[in-house]
Order: structure tokens, then C-alpha cells, then sequence
């Protein structure tokens, strides 16, 4: 469709949006109603996880088309579900979406979300939309001033669920459990620092990978839900922050400490390709949006998780251990110890 949100308002906007996502199906009552309305399968515990992405904070569009943002923002939330152990089903969109953005951006960024759930059967069943524009008069959102248009926001909230009592939290670990990663690590973030760089044209094929993990990163919903529905993870958590911190939240609440070692960590032949092995092993502990899952097991479940890989669709690799002495130690070839200390992102800091 062509045109711009303020020719058809946020009603119209609305409607196109249901026309182009469908009905949720299942007895659900979706897009249209007060709230929405889902049916709970039978003794399943609901799971529910939101995250808010900003412009300027999380994306930028000089470099990230509206159906990669779509896709994006819909698969770093799958990636919690997937963390939990849990089964997507529904998601819901809060948009601040300027009056001048195209109808066909609109439609890319619906595509992209829809391209990341429906793959996992997961459906849209609602949202809110407002205008982002601020202005010194005090308009309702009244962000930024003198009645410029403001950052797009976009916040998506997904439904899943999980057996009772198999949900997996972050406070499961124990001493002498095994640290396993789904897939390979720091690709995301060498991605990203390319795109800032150079953008997204003209890059090589290994360069074209690494920026693909960053714009469009793959949820390990199914590999989740085999460690969780099998009992096998003690504990798990999405790798959003970089591998040293999402270790060092794990690490927080279940008590404990953790080796690592360097030459086991998982890292793809682009990354070292295009950054060298010593950078290639910082992206990897530091670096963030990898979207792969960290997670702690018991030693007598290896061969199980080991067996695991083929259904999940993608590789465990074991990192090192939960030990009994506070804080992370990263361990070189020379086995040579010193503190891995959580240096990822974090909102607020300087
Ligand atoms: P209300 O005023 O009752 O909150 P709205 O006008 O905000 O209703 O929304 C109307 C319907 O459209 C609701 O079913 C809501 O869930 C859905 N909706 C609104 N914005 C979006 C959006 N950006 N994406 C998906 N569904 C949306
Ligand atoms: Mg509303």
C-alpha cells in the first residue's frame, strides 16, 4: 500500500495491520477487542516477556530496514521464551510510529515481525499504537522538544508456555555443573561494529554473515525447549549483554563461581577471518546480541545433551564449570587463570 500513517490515521493503520497478520485463531479473539482473549492449554504454566526497542538506543535505520527491525524485535523476545524452556504462541506490539512513516514501511516492519514468529506457530493477538512526535505545548507523550518528531519505540510482548516446574530460571546452577553455548559466539557484535563503519552494502561474504547475526539473530526456541521439557538445564539465559555478563547474572543468583576456558569457546571461521583470534575472543566474551543460550547442567546428563544437538538444530558446546568460589575465572592455553569480569552493555552507564 502506498501513502503515509497520517493519510489513514491510527485506526487505518490499525486495520491494515490486522488484514495483513490474520486472526490468531485457536478460539483466540485478537486485533479489534478490549483485550485480547486467549484459551491457556490445560495445566501449562504461562510465560510472558517483553522488551522495548528505541531508535537511536537499540537500532538505527540508517543501516537496518523496517523488516529487519520487525524480525528483530520480535526474535530477541522469542530468544527469552527460548531461555526459559518455554513454547511461543501469541506476541503483541506497542508502536510509537511517526504520522510521516510510509504505509509500505509499516508493512515491512509487520512482515519482518510475522517472518520471526510464524515459523514457531506464534500469532499476533494485539498492541497499542501512538504517534511519536513531541512538542513544548505538552502532547501526551511530550518526549522530545519544540514538536519534532521523536524516536520510533517498539515494544513487543510474547506468550508462551512451559510444564509446570519446568520453566528454567537463572538460580539453578550448582557447583561442578558443566557451562554450555548454543552456537558460536561474538559474531553479532563484530557485525554490528562492521554495519556502524561501513553500513550494509558492499560487504564480503564473511562480513555479510557477521552483520546478519546482528540484524537478524536466530532464537534457539527448539533447543530451549529440549533442555527445559528434558529436565537437562539447571539453568539458562538468553547471551543479550555478552557472555561475561549473562554468566555473571547466572552467577549472581545461583551463588557460586565459574572457570572458562578460551580455547573452548565457540567461534566461527568468519569472525576470526575478518578480526583476528585475539579480537575474535574478546566479541566473544564481551560482546552482546548473539542471542544464543547459556546454560548450566548436571555432568551425568552429557551424553543426553551431547544427543540433543541434531534435534535442536544447532551445537552445544562446554565452556567450563560452576565452581564453588565467587566471580568468573578465564583460563588460557597456558592454563594461566584471571578474572572475567562482566564488561557488557548496560543502559545507564557511562
Ligand atoms: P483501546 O483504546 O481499547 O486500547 P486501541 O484503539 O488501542 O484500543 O486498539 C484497538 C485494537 O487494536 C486492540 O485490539 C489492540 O490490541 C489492537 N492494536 C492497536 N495497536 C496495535 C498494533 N500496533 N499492533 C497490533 N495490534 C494493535
Ligand atoms: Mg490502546
Amino acid at each position: 500500500m502506498k501513502g503515509f500513517l497520517s493519510g489513514i490515521g491510527e485506526f487505518g493503520s490499525i486495520d491494515h495491520i490486522k488484514s495483513m497478520c490474520g486472526r490468531p485463531g485457536r478460539g483466540a479473539v485478537g486485533i479489534g477487542d478490549d483485550a485480547a482473549v486467549f484459551n491457556a492449554s490445560p495445566g501449562m504454566s504461562t510465560l510472558v516477556t517483553t522488551d522495548m526497542l528505541v531508535e537511536g538506543v537499540h537500532f538505527d535505520l540508517a543501516y537496518t530496514s523496517f523488516e529487519e527491525l520487525g524480525y528483530k524485535s520480535a526474535a530477541v523476545n522469542l530468544s527469552d521464551i527460548a531461555a526459559m524452556g518455554g513454547r511461543p504462541r501469541f506476541y503483541l506490539v506497542s508502536a510509537a510510529l511517526r504520522p510521516q512513516m510510509r504505509l509500505e514501511e509499516l508493512e515491512g516492519l509487520y512482515r519482518g515481525l510475522e517472518s520471526a514468529c510464524r515459523p514457531f506457530g506464534v500469532r499476533l493477538i494485539g498492541g497499542d499504537t501512538t504517534s511519536s512526535f513531541g512538542s513544548s505545548s505538552g502532547s501526551p507523550s511530550g518526549s522530545s522538544a519544540g514538536g519534532s518528531t521523536g524516536p520510533l519505540v517498539l515494544s513487543v510482548t510474547i506468550i508462551g508456555e512451559a510444564y509446570p516446574g519446568r520453566a528454567v530460571k537463572r538460580t539453578g546452577a550448582k557447583v561442578g555443573d558443566d557451562i554450555y553455548v548454543t552456537g558460536s559466539l561474538g559474531d553479532s557484535a563484530c557485525g554490528l561494529f562492521i554495519l556502524k563503519a561501513r553500513g550494509n552494502d558492499g560487504l564480503s561474504k564473511d562480513e555479510a554473515r557477521l552483520a546478519s547475526r546482528h540484524l537478524a539473530p536466530s532464537p534457539r526456541i527448539k533447543a530451549g525447549r529440549l533442555l527445559g521439557e528434558g529436565r537437562l538445564a539447571s539453568a539458562m539465559i538468553d547471551i543479550s549483554d555478552g557472555l561475561s555478563s549473562d554468566l555473571g547474572h547466572i552467577l549472581e543468583q545461583s551463588g557460586g563461581g565459574a572457570v572458562v576456558y578460551k580455547d573452548m569457546l565457540p567461534i566461527s571461521g568468519e569472525l576470526v577471518h575478518i578480526a583476528g583470534i585475539k579480537k575474535a575472543v574478546q566479541y566473544a566474551l564481551h560482546g552482546g546480541e548473539d542471542y544464543e543460550l547459556l546454560f548450566t547442567a548436571r555432568p551425568s546428563h552429557r551424553k543426553k545433551i551431547a544427543a540433543l544437538q541434531e534435534e535442536a538444530g544447532i551445537s552445544f558446546t562446554a565452556i567450563g564449570k560452576v565452581t564453588a568460589e565467587y566471580g568468573a575465572v578465564l583460563v588460557d592455553e597456558k592454563g594461566q587463570g584471571r578474572a572475567l569480569r562482566p564488561s557488557g552493555y548496560e543502559h545507564f552507564r557511562k
